[in-house]
């Protein structure tokens, strides 16, 4: 029997909309895993999301907990490839305060497979494994019997990985809700839930119909490795929804990278949402789709369903952009999303990429359009990052979606940033001056070039873009300090 502590890395999920709506994204990671851990196994989870507001301080959790509950084994979950800086704090407390094994799966493992024992040779970590964790009983039984076993998708350290087999790949179906929020019995969700309200958020359950994709946008980390597309069983995510309801959460997630890409099962779940959310109509749900699954007809079906927000891969209105990128629709396609949405009352997030030739016209124009007629709309952009590299620790800082790194990106793609999240509502920054709109469409009826908007400073401690407009005596600028990642986009009283 052994020991075994999850550690869910801080800033993931992220708390989107933190200042108004402190909502708390609870992540599927720590009870998928607890859920594959034999019950012969002790199981219990630090989630750093939460236990850096309850302690004030990753090191101090962390010692903490690894002195209370004294584990023989750490599974450390490593979701998303930029967030590889949390992680090496995380795998740095470790080896200061125990000796202890790691374990590391989680998305960005499976993009980057081996690559974190070559990062970090250092740390204890025991192996790496890819995929959704049908490997994790015979891990645990390899450490706890000092005798590896090579499986697919499983990398040991100091050991060449196994070449036999295919990982074959099937989500977590046909489960109890109770037994995957309790891993089993071993944790107390409930209390988790009421320990998140404690600290002021408000939980939001992430559900999943569905994960990968079968697009294949160049730009998308889900197609890097072509990781196929798997789905469950609707009447079980109904069991779930209904299961987290009885908790008290009203505030779900669907993490499906394309809600609807399975349509018959989609059909078959939105049908009992529709006659879920008559008993409970206080239900809110979040989905992430292509705007071609968009219809007239499913835009109605998803809002009786309770959907309130769709978040869409808008990217570019720019056409030959989105052809660039083989998005596999036309602008018009986004535009009448858009407005299918907006009739039967669901708020748009538009996912934005910044192209590095030019500021996009189209896309500030459309912005506009959108503002105009009053349609309840907000963004969140990103940019075109690199490969990470494989061989030597990257510089995750470089690869980070909120912030400028004046070595990946151009002025233009950090220009057409500041024009978008200044403008219109946006997830990115805080700072919104929709009063900007007006200086946007005057620039655009007289043709003048938006980067004349701008005055561009260049010192030797950095770069900074000064917006020429005067709110009330503010002024917007963003500045990025040289040779280092970090950069603000910040108003000041002129
Ligand atoms: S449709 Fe979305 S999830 Fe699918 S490949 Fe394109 S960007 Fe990725």
């Amino acid at each position: 029997m052994a020991n075994i502590l999850f550690i869910q890395p801080f800033d993931f999920p992220n708390f989107l909309g933190q200042k108004k709506r402190k909502r708390f994204l609870i992540s599927r990671a720590q009870f998928e895993v607890g859920y594959q851990v034999p019950v012969e196994h002790d199981f219990s989870v630090l989630d750093l999301n939460l236990a850096i507001r309850q302690k004030g301080s990753i090191p101090k959790a962390i010692e903490e907990a690894t002195q209370s509950l004294n584990p023989d084994l750490i599974f450390l979950t490593y979701p998303s490839f930029p967030q590889g800086e949390q992680v090496a704090l995380v795998l740095r407390c470790l080896t200061k305060v125990a000796n202890i094994p790691v374990v590391m799966g989680g998305g960005a493992i499976s993009l980057v497979k081996d690559a974190p024992l070559r990062w970090w040779p250092d740390m204890n970590i025991s192996c790496c494994y890819s995929g959704f964790g049908k490997q994790i009983s015979t891990i645990i039984q390899s450490i706890v019997t000092g005798k590896n076993q090579n499986l697919p998708g499983v990398f040991w350290a100091g050991e060449k990985p196994s070449e036999k087999g295919n990982l074959r790949e099937r989500l977590i179906d046909f489960y109890k809700p109770e037994d995957l929020y309790s891993a089993r019995g071993r944790i107390d969700f409930s209390g988790y839930v009421d320990d998140i309200r404690r600290v002021g958020f408000n939980p939001c359950a992430v559900i999943e119909l569905t994960r990968g994709c079968l697009h294949r946008c160049s730009f998308c980390a889900i197609n890097r490795e072509n990781f196929g597309f798997f789905s469950r069983s609707p009447e079980i995510v109904i069991h779930e929804i209904e299961y987290l309801v009885n908790m008290g959460i009203t505030s779900f997630h669907f993490t499906d990278p394309t809600f609807g890409l399975a349509i018959k099962k989609t059909e078959e779940l939105v049908e009992t949402m529709v006659l879920l959310q008559k008993k409970h109509p206080k239900n809110r749900f979040e989905i992430t789709t292509r705007v071609d699954i968009i219809s007239r007809k499913n835009a109605l079906l998803f809002r009786k369903a309770g959907v309130v927000r769709c978040d869409l891969g808008m990217e570019t209105m720019s056409e030959m952009e989105l052809a660039s990128v083989h998005k596999g629709f036309k602008r018009e396609k986004i535009r009448k999303a858009v407005r299918y949405l907006a009739e039967v009352g669901i708020e748009t997030k538009l996912f934005h990429i910044t192209f590095p030739q030019k500021i996009s016209i189209p896309t500030i124009e459309f912005l506009l359009e959108l503002s105009r007629s009053r349609v309840p709309f907000l963004v969140q952009s990103a940019y075109l990052r690199g490969i990470p590299n494989p061989l030597s620790e990257p510089l995750f800082s470089n690869q980070d979606q909120k912030v400028f790194c004046r070595e990946s990106d151009s002025i233009e793609q950090i220009m057409e940033w500041m024009l978008v999240n200044l403008a219109f509502k946006s997830i990115n920054t805080f700072l919104h001056e929709p009063r900007f709109q007006e200086n946007l469409r005057n620039a655009l009826s007289q043709d003048i070039d938006l980067k004349t908007l701008f005055e561009i400073a260049q010192s030797n401690s950095g770069i900074t873009l000064n917006l020429k407009a005067d709110f009330d005596g503010q002024r917007y600028f963003f500045r990025h300090k040289r040779k280092t990642p970090f950069t603000w986009c910040f108003k000041k009283t002129s």
